[in-house]
């Protein structure tokens, strides 16, 4: 077995934690990078039944309305 003493341990963990914490960040930063610089409009939903608009970054096509559940279609028509 390999002997360490408390501080190389400590220092080891700590290490490995950022390692860790780094590769999660890039993971998920890559994800989220091409959604920052789309235009904000795209984000920018109204709801067909009760008209509430929101924002609603996370889908293109078919979002759901926070306020009566309702499915919204995207209108590929606007301008
Ligand atoms: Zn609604």
């Amino acid at each position: 077995m390999i002997e360490l003493d408390i501080s190389t341990a400590v220092a080891l963990y700590l290490f490995l934690t950022v390692i860790g914490l780094l590769i999660l960040w890039l993971i998920f930063d890559r994800d989220t990078k091409p959604k920052l610089y789309t235009s904000e409009k795209k984000s920018i939903w109204q709801c067909e039944i009760c008209t509430h608009t929101y924002v609603d970054s996370q889908h293109d096509v078919i979002s759901k309305c926070p306020q009566c559940s309702s499915y919204n279609k995207r209108k590929e028509a606007t301008p």
